[in-house]
């Protein structure tokens, strides 16, 4: 029997601030079925598509990532806030509703030539994941696919990345 993954996201009404709908996927990692199928899939697309290492902003691109990365038996780099990296690093700016934020990797984290998947649990706008692909990218990797758990359709974020293929198991 095949998993219907939006049964276990929790839509929660005005949640960070009111008009907005936080879809919660603490329910799908809570539950070790639905967490081991998302995973499985996205394990599959990363196989198609040669993927050598995996890469993840914090923090619930780590919970996306890292399982996929021991599927695959390949490694996991995350991308950070401020301040939380101990080494050298490269950083990539993007924007929020208001002000700005930035995102940090470290210099080594990322092989030249090495084919990447970025993962996330969740497309809204973009800028997590374009932020994350730039730093990538100027480490010399090569970004050959994104994951997601879900998609938010109204924000367009896949424009922002619309250079890039695109892998998501739900949309809102
Ligand atoms: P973006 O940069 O694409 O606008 O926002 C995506 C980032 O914000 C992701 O790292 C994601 O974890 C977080 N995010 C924004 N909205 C939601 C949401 O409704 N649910 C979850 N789980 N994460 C969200």
């Amino acid at each position: 029997m095949s998993i219907n993954f939006k049964d276990y996201v929790a839509s929660v009404p005005d949640f960070p601030e009111v008009g907005v709908t936080f879809r919660d996927i603490s329910p799908l990692m809570s539950d070790g079925e639905a967490y081991a199928a998302a995973t499985d899939e996205i394990v599959a697309y990363a196989k198609d598509r040669g993927v050598e290492m995996i890469v993840g902003p914090e923090a619930r691109g780590f919970i996306v990532g890292c399982p996929v990365a021991y599927k695959l038996g390949v490694g996991f780099a995350p991308a950070r806030k401020k301040g939380k990296l101990p080494r050298p690093t490269v950083s990539a700016s993007y924007g929020l509703e208001y002000g700005q934020s930035t995102l940090y990797m470290h210099k080594d984290a990322v092989k030249p030539g090495q084919r990447v998947l970025v993962t996330d649990d969740l497309l809204a706008t973009g800028g997590t994941i374009a932020a994350t692909i730039k730093m990538v990218e100027e480490l010399g990797g090569i970004v050959v696919g994104t994951a997601f758990l879900i998609e938010l359709n109204d924000l367009n974020g896949r424009e922002k990345i619309k250079d890039y293929d695109i892998f998501k198991l739900m949309d809102y």
